[in-house]
């Protein structure tokens, strides 16, 4: 069984299967490993460590490029395959592919500008020479909603500072991993330099990997609950650790806003896989002035997503990953109602097969709703009425989580102002997108450490050394 790079032959052997979330069908086995296999796929990693570090920053930086290149020549081929794994529309998918092959572009760009700092001490007696290093052999676990774009995420800018990997997907989502594996390795990336272990165990396969002895550094995504623990882990080895955690994301429309324009970054902020994705907007706080008008809105908008099978090019939604998700999004809907909360469109899982649910609209939403409090991974948006700022700004920061905050007003400075007193890593003003390779990409409080994309996503992959001397 060969655990690196990935192949037909892989993907054809024992293990575990994957299924399409549309149609419960499976589409794909693959390897399961066990932390015995997972281990040799780090040894790779170290042995193929050295040369990697060593080779020319120009030499990494063309190697992700070409990456970059094939990704995006292969777009129909990986959407299509993310769309049988995870579900997502075809239009979401696409658009991920785009989003993880910028990754590759970025970092092939940054490659090559990893800065240095020299200066002189201030007592005049030394020079200070400071640099950033590859930290090493990587751990990387990703989670299964978007199955290219977090891996490349991680895998590009770990490769462009000069380390290996071990990548740990999502269970749900492997194929599209080893197909990113056979990309890099026909780009160039050496054997065994990036290592995917596929794998129905993760708790064990990624404890094994934490604590091999060459492993200096974990790179994760995914909810803040199986975050924690493996900060824990991580503990006992003394691990640097960049963690992407969950969010519970609000979405504030002002008293000013441009309620069109609201309505427009809602849907895209809302249903972005079909309200899979940390960033998603989670609880709606609109001001009573404009609230009658942004909820019709936004229930007309939502009545009109077509739910379907992510490979029809009419579906809007595509099925959820799985039916643990409708059930806990039953779940939800069921305890804001129960508190007396409306169900304006939607509310219901249509009959199988697969895993969907209807675009959802509730109304009334009291404060206590568990809706408002968990992240909801789906497509239910919960509106709850405020009156006016202060209000909005107190009810938005009381969370846990810290990952991205949206907030809509025609008056620049003042949604501005909004924006900095939300307790966000990322505050989207007046639009419903934030993701970008070339901005820095993390949470605060409980969403996560550390930064993805950017600068800041490559030296999360060094370590800062310093030099005196004198001379
Ligand atoms: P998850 O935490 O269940 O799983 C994420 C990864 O961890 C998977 O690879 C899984 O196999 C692995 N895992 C699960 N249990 C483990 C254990 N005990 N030890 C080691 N590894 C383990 O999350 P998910 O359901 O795949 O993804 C959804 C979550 O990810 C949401 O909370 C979402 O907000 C978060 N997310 C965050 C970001 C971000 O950038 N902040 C991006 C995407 C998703």
């Amino acid at each position: 069984m060969t655990l690196t790079a990935a192949g037909s032959a892989v993907r054809g052997g024992a293990g575990f299967a994957v299924h399409d979330p549309a149609t419960g069908e499976v589409v794909g086995t693959v390897p399961d490993a066990t932390a015995q296999q997972a281990l040799a796929a780090v040894d790779a990693a170290v042995a193929a460590g050295p040369a990697w570090a060593a080779a020319a920053p120009r030499h990494r930086s063309e190697v992700l490029r070409r990456a970059f290149e094939l990704l995006v020549a292969r777009t129909d081929e990986v959407a299509a395959l993310i769309t049988a794994e995870n579900g997502k529309a075809a239009a979401d998918a696409r658009a991920e592919v785009a989003y993880a092959a910028e990754f590759l572009r970025w970092y092939s760009e940054e490659a090559v500008r990893v800065p240095g700092r020299l200066s002189r001490a201030p007592g005049g007696g030394n020079e200070v020479l400071v640099r950033h290093r590859p930290i090493g052999v990587v751990a990387l676990v990703t989670p299964w909603n978007f199955p290219a774009a977090m891996a490349t995420r991680k895998l590009a800018p770990a490769l462009a500072a000069g380390c290996t990997a071990v990548l740990k997907p999502a269970e749900q989502t492997p194929l599209t991993a080893l197909l990113l594996a056979d990309l890099l390795t026909e780009a160039g990336v050496p054997a065994g330099a990036v290592g995917v272990v596929t794998t129905s165990s993760p708790g064990p396969v990624v404890d094994a990997v934490l604590h091999h002895p060459a492993v200096r550094m974990l790179s994760f995504t995914g909810s803040t609950e199986v975050g924690k623990v493996l900060l824990r882990t991580a503990a006992d080895r003394v691990l640097k650790c960049a963690m992407e955690l969950g969010g519970n994301a609000p979405f504030l429309v002002l008293d000013d806003a441009d309620v069109d324009a609201a309505l427009e970054g809602a849907v895209v902020a809302k249903m972005r896989n079909g309200g899979q994705a940390c960033t998603a907007a989670n609880r709606f706080y609109v001001d009573r002035r404009v609230a009658g008008e942004f909820t019709r809105g936004l229930v007309e908008r939502m009545a009109a997503v077509r739910t379907g099978p992510g490979s029809d090019p009419a579906t809007g939604c595509g099925p959820l990953v799985d039916r643990a998700s409708v059930r806990k999004v039953e779940r939800l809907v069921a305890d804001a109602v129960a508190r007396g909360a409306r169900v304006l469109t939607g509310g219901e899982a249509p009959a199988g097969p697969g895993s969907f649910y209807l675009p959802t609209v509730l109304a009334d939403v009291p404060p206590g709703a568990a809706v408002l409090r968990e992240e909801v991974f789906g497509p239910v948006a919960p509106i709850v009425v405020v009156d006016g700022e202060e209000e909005a700004v107190a009810a938005a920061n009381d969370t846990a989580h810290g990952l991205v905050s949206y907030v809509y007003s025609k008056d620049l400075a003042r949604a501005l102002r909004v924006g900095e007193r939300l307790e966000a890593g990322m505050v989207a003003v007046n639009r419903g997108l934030v993701s970008d390779p070339a901005a820095p990409f993390g949470g605060v409080k409980e969403s996560g450490l550390g930064r993805e994309g950017s600068s800041e996503g490559l030296l999360e992959y060094t370590e800062t050394t310093y030099l005196a001397t004198s001379w």
